[in-house]
C-alpha cells in the first residue's frame, strides 16, 4: 500500500497562467477537507537553485526554514497552507543533473552510458516521490514549471508518464492548466490553443485528467462540452479559472468549480467533510471591505517588478486584514531618491519599508529615505539590507562617522559598521553559501519587537552575508539605537530599534517569509498599526 497519492500540475499555451496559485488552491481545499497535503515544485532551468539569479530573471528568491533558496511559488504554498516547506519541495534540472553526475563519478553506473532516459528520469522520479517517505502526506501535489512543448520540460513529462504506469491510474491525477483566450473581434472564446496544448501532452504519452482553463470570460456549457470532447476528459473535469480580484479568492472559485471533488474522485479518495473555510472567508471579507486605509512606501531597486517583493506585498495584505485596514503600497525606486527630492517622494506616506537587496545600486537612496523617516519620526521598517542601511545612516549622521559603510559596497571603509561575518571570509563559492534559513533570536524586554511577538525567544529566516559589526554596538546604544534582538548562540545583532522614535525597527532577517493568511507576521501587523496611528495623528 502506498502512503500518498500524487497530483501533477502542468501548464500549456503560455507561462504565467498561475499554476502555483491553482496548486496552492487545490491543496487548500483538500487540506480543509481534512487531508494532509504538501506541494513541491520542479523547475526546468539548469541553475541548481534560484539563489544566483537576480530578481529581474526570477522574482523573489524564497527561503525555507532549512535554508533552501527556492522559487517564489513556495511562498504561496506556505501562505495558503500555513505549513513549512523544505529543500525537498523545490527541485531544479540543475540539481537533478548534479546528483546524477556525482553518482556517475562515484561509479554507481559503472559500465553504463549515462542517459536522459533512464538516469535523469529515474532521478526525477525519485525526487518526485521523496516526500512520500516523510510518511505524513495523504496527497503530494507537484507543480511542473515551464510550459508543455518546451525542450527542457520533456524529461519531467516523461517521468510523469512512467510514474502513471508504475504507480497505477488511481494513484496519480494529472491537471493541465491552459488558456482559453477571448477574441474581441469575433466575440468568442477560443478553445484551439487548449486543444493543441493537450495534443502536445498526448504526443508525449500523457493524458490529462482535469483541464483548468484560465479565462477572462465565463465558460458556458457548450464550450466545456467542446473542450471535453476534443481533449478526452469528462465535462465535469473542465474547470473554469476566471480572473480573480485577489489570489485569495481562487480557492473559493475552485471550490465552486469542484476542482477538489473531481481530483479526489479521480484518486478514489473519499470526500470526507465539506471544506472548512470559515476563517479563510472571514480573511477575504476583511481584505475586501476594510474600514481603514494607509499608504506605505516600499523603497527598493527592483520596484518595476512586483514579483521581486512578493512576500512583502503579501505580508502587507495579511497584516492589513488583521488591522481591518487597506494597505496601499506605493513603490519608490531607490535609485531615484536624492536629498533634493526625498521630501517630494516621501511626503504624505504613513510609513515606509526599506527593502532587502544586494550590491551598491540604489543604496544612497535608501539611506536618504531612512534619514528622512528617522528625523521626522515617521514609521520605518527595514528588512535585511534595509536594516543595514539604517545602521549606516545612524552611524554617519548621529555618530558622526561620515565614512561609515558596509564592506559589501566599500571594502576599505574606515568605519565598517556592517561587515562580513567571520565564517563568510573564507567562502569563495556564490551558490548556497550565504547565512540561510532559520536562526534563533532572543528579544530584549520592553522593545517594540518584544511587544509585537509577545515573547522573547523567536526564530526567523535569513539570507545574507553581512552583519552588524558589534565593535560599534556600545556607541550606537549610547547614541540611541539599540540591539533589540540578538542571536543567543553567536551574539549577532538581529534587530535594531530607536526607542525614542514612534516605530523604527530594522531586522537582519526576513519576517516576510513567515507571514501566512492564518498567522500574519507580528512585526508587519504592528508596523501597519503604527502607520495607522501616525496617519490618524496627522489628520
Ligand atoms: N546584501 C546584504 C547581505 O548580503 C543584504 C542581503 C539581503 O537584503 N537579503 O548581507
Amino acid at each position: 500500500m502506498r502512503k500518498s497519492k500524487f497530483v501533477f500540475v502542468t501548464g500549456g499555451v503560455t507561462s504565467s497562467l498561475g499554476k502555483g496559485i491553482i496548486s496552492a488552491s487545490l491543496a487548500k481545499l483538500v487540506q480543509a477537507r481534512g487531508y494532509s497535503v504538501t506541494i513541491q515544485k520542479f523547475d526546468p532551468y539548469i541553475n541548481v537553485d534560484p539563489g544566483t539569479m537576480n530578481p529581474y530573471e526570477h522574482g523573489e528568491c524564497y527561503v525555507t526554514e532549512d535554508g533552501a533558496e527556492t522559487d517564489l511559488d513556495l511562498g504561496h504554498y506556505e501562505r495558503f497552507l500555513n505549513i513549512p516547506t523544505s529543500q525537498a519541495n523545490n527541485v531544479t534540472t540543475g540539481r537533478i543533473y548534479q546528483t546524477v553526475i556525482e553518482n556517475e563519478r562515484r561509479g554507481e553506473y559503472l559500465g553504463k552510458t549515462v542517459q536522459v532516459i533512464p538516469h535523469i528520469t529515474n532521478e526525477i522520479k525519485r525526487r518526485m516521490m521523496l516526500l512520500e517517505e516523510v510518511g505524513k502526506y495523504d496527497i503530494i501535489i507537484t507543480e511542473l514549471g515551464g510550459t508543455v512543448g518546451d525542450i527542457e520540460s520533456l524529461p519531467y513529462i516523461e517521468a510523469v508518464r512512467q510514474l502513471r504506469w508504475e504507480l497505477g491510474q488511481d494513484t496519480i491525477c494529472i491537471i493541465h492548466l491552459t488558456l482559453v483566450p477571448y477574441l474581441k473581434a469575433a466575440r468568442e472564446l477560443k478553445t484551439k490553443p487548449t486543444q493543441h496544448s493537450v495534443k502536445g501532452l498526448q504526443e508525449l504519452g500523457v493524458q490529462p485528467d482535469i483541464l483548468v482553463c484560465r479565462t477572462e470570460h465565463r465558460l458556458n456549457s457548450e464550450i466545456r462540452k467542446k473542450i471535453a470532447l476534443f481533449c478526452n476528459v469528462n465535462q465535469n473535469a473542465v474547470i473554469e479559472s476566471i480572473d480573480a480580484d485577489t489570489i485569495y479568492d481562487v480557492p473559493l472559485l475552485m471550490l465552486k468549480e469542484k476542482l477538489d471533488k473531481v481530483t479526489l474522485a479521480r484518486l478514489k479518495l473519499p470526500m470526507r467533510n465539506e471544506p472548512e473555510l470559515e476563517a479563510w472567508k472571514d480573511f477575504i471579507l476583511r481584505v475586501k471591505h476594510p474600514t481603514n486605509e494607509v499608504t506605505i512606501g516600499l523603497v527598493g531597486k527592483y520596484v518595476e517588478l512586483q514579483d521581486a517583493y512578493k512576500s512583502i506585498i503579501e505580508s502587507f495584505i495579511h497584516a492589513g486584514a488583521e488591522n481591518d485596514c487597506k494597505v496601499n503600497v506605493k513603490t519608490i525606486h531607490s535609485e531615484t531618491l536624492t536629498p533634493e527630492n526625498a521630501h517630494e517622494k516621501l511626503e504624505g506616506l504613513d510609513g515606509v519599508l526599506v527593502a532587502p537587496g544586494f550590491g551598491s545600486r540604489g543604496i544612497e537612496g535608501k539611506i536618504e529615505a531612512i534619514h528622512y523617516l528617522r528625523t521626522r519620526n515617521i514609521p520605518f521598517f527595514g528588512i535585511c539590507l534595509g536594516m543595514q542601511m539604517a545602521v549606516i545612516e545612524f552611524a554617519r549622521n548621529v555618530l558622526n562617522l561620515p565614512n561609515a559603510h558596509s564592506t559589501e559596497m566599500n571594502t576599505t571603509s574606515s568605519d565598517p559598521v556592517i561587515d562580513l561575518m567571520e565564517d563568510q571570509k573564507e567562502v569563495s563559492q556564490k551558490g548556497g553559501t550565504m547565512r540561510l534559513g532559520s536562526y534563533n533570536c532572543e528579544l530584549k524586554k520592553g522593545t517594540k519587537s518584544f511587544t509585537a511577538y509577545g515573547k522573547s525567544k523567536i526564530n526567523e529566516r535569513h539570507r545574507h552575508r553581512y552583519e552588524f559589526n558589534n565593535a560599534y554596538l556600545d556607541d550606537m546604544e549610547k547614541a540611541g539605537m539599540m540591539a533589540a534582538g540578538k542571536n543567543p548562540e553567536t551574539n549577532l545583532v538581529e534587530i535594531v530599534e530607536i526607542p525614542k522614535h514612534r516605530w523604527f525597527v530594522g531586522v537582519q532577517y526576513h519576517p516576510e517569509l513567515k507571514s501566512t493568511v492564518e498567522s500574519p507576521h507580528p512585526l508587519f501587523v504592528k508596523f501597519v498599526k503604527a502607520c495607522m496611528e501616525y496617519s490618524d495623528e496627522k489628520k
